[in-house]
This record gives C-alpha cells, structure tokens and sequence, in this order.
C-alpha cells in the first residue's frame, strides 16, 4: 500500500511524513508486531529510540515487511547518558546495528540534558554522522529556544526537526514560532496527551461527532493544520488505523478557535532544563 500521508520539506531538502508512528513504551517483543501494524495500514515514518529498548524489534519489523528502504523514513534518538563527542559516535553505530540499517532518516539529540554541559559537543559528533552520510537528518529534542541559540552559535547545521512535546493543552506557541523563524520543523511528541484525559475533554468530543471523527482524529488533524509533524503511539491495531485516517476532512475556523481556548500551558513530560 502507498502512503497516504503528505510530507514536509525538511531544511535539508529532504521528505518527512507529516504522520509517523511513535513506539514509546512498546516493549521489544511487541514493538514488531505494532510496527507491521502501522507500515501496513500506510505509516512509513517510525520514531524510536536508543532509550526506547525497542530499536532491535523496530529493526526486524522493518526488514519484514519487505518495503523498499527508500519508501520508509526511520528517526532514532541519541540516549542522554551517551553525549559527548566519541560516545555519540559509538552510540550511533550501536543504534544503526540494532535498526539492522546502512542509515537513519533522521537522528535526535533525545534532550539538551543542560547539566552535562554536552549537547554542542555532542552536536559536532551528529554533523560528523551527517556528512558520512549515514543519517539523512540530524536534529534535536526537547530543546528550549536558549539551546538552540548555542547550537546556532557553534554550528553551520540548523537542525532539521525539534521534537517537542505538543498537544491541544500544551500548545507552544513560542517554541512554533521560534522554529518556524529558524527553519526548524516542530513534531509533536505525545501529540494525543497520552490519551490522559484530553481525548475526553467534551470540546474535542463535540467536534468530533460535527466531523463524523474520533477525538484522537480531530486532534490529529489540529496538529497537521498547525504544521507539526506528529507520532501517535498505539499498539492497539484498531487505533494505529484510527490514528492514520485523518486526511480527508478539514477543521474550520470555529473549530481552530475552540481547540485554541484548550491550551492550559501544562506539561505531562519533564522540564527540559531540568531532566538530566
Ligand atoms: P500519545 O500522545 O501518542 O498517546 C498515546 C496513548 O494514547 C496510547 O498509549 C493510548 O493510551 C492512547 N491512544 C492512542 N491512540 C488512541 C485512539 N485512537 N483513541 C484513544 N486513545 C488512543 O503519547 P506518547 O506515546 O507519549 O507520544 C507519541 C510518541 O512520541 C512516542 O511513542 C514517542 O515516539 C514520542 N515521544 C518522544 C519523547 C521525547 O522526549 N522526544 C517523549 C515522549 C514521546
């Protein structure tokens, strides 16, 4: 099946699916079976991560499927223990021989872990990766304007994509903004709130049942209309399809007004200034 998601233009040039599949807390053993999942209901992005324990699963998942590589578009993450200039070189090998590939379309600095004082130097080491060619992309996660500030100071590269975490009540306008100015993409980490609560907020429930939608659906197509790249997680085979079938309605007017009044600027995740 081909995609039915759009993509956007990175700064580098480069494709990334609008929609991709995120696979948090999907232990190794199951992370295969929801990543088949996904690729065959037409998700061609996944994002993991070295934390994630699931790279390896992840990896076989990928090479079952029997897609070509090209039509695929696979993020990993740089483990916060693993900063620094050769550590990231080693962590990166480790990473790409778990996925079982030759290269990564993307590779994220998983949080500036500002503590360690390492990021920039660890950011070297990811151009390094980037001109040998064995990640397409290279970007950051979780950083707040101040860090790329450094990154801008140190380095030629902007990076491609911050993840970030974004959802209807955490909107983040500022951080959009500063990346829309920089040329940075913003993708959505949790981009459903976790389904802790949001999807039953009866704001995104009554806009759902005007669009005939599930509220994981409508949420999902806030997102796309705001720009974001997002990663819905699921491993639930019902709602990986849910999450994907978001391409043939659009909100209106009232509907982006509604989802505005939502932002409650509360974080689920850690603060990325303080999470080490
Ligand atoms: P999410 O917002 O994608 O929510 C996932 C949860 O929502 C599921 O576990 C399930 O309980 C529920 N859900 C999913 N689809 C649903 C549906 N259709 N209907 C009802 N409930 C539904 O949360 P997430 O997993 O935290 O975030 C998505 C991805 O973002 C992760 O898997 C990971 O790839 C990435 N992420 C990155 C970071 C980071 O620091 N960079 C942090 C967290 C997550």
């Amino acid at each position: 099946m081909s995609s039915k998601v759009p993509s956007l233009t990175l700064n580098n040039g480069i494709e990334m699916p609008q929609l991709g599949f995120g696979v948090w807390q999907i232990p190794d053993d199951e992370v295969v079976g929801a990543v088949a999942t996904a690729l065959d209901a037409g998700y061609r992005s996944i994002d993991t991560a070295s934390a994630y324990a699931n790279e390896k699963g992840t990896g076989r998942a990928i090479a079952s499927s029997g897609l070509p590589r090209d039509e695929l578009f696979v993020t990993t993450k740089l483990r916060n223990s693993e900063q620094g200039h050769d550590s990231t070189l080693r962590a990166f090998d480790a990473s790409l021989e778990r996925l079982g590939l030759d290269y990564v379309d993307l590779y994220l600095i998983h949080w500036p872990s500002p503590s360690r004082g390492l990021y920039a130097e660890t950011y070297k080491a990811f151009e390094k990766i980037l001109a040998d060619g064995r990640a397409r992309s290279i970007g950051v996660s979780n950083f707040l304007p101040e860090h790329l500030d450094v990154l801008a100071a140190e380095s030629s590269v902007v990076p491609a994509v911050n993840q970030i975490e974004l959802h209807p009540q955490f909107q983040q306008a500022q951080a959009r903004a500063v990346h829309a100015s920089r040329g940075i993409v913003t993708e959505a980490w949790s981009p459903l709130g976790q389904g802790k609560g949001l999807l039953e907020v009866p704001t995104v429930g009554a806009i759902a049942h005007k669009h005939g939608r599930t509220p994981a659906q409508v949420v999902l197509r806030w997102h796309l209309q705001l720009g974001n790249v997002v990663i819905p997680k699921s491993s639930t085979p019902s709602r990986i399809k849910e999450n994907i079938e978001v391409f043939g309605f659009e909100l209106d007017d009232d509907d982006l007004a509604a989802f505005a009044a939502l932002d409650e600027d509360r974080r689920l995740g850690g603060h990325p200034a303080e999470v080490r």
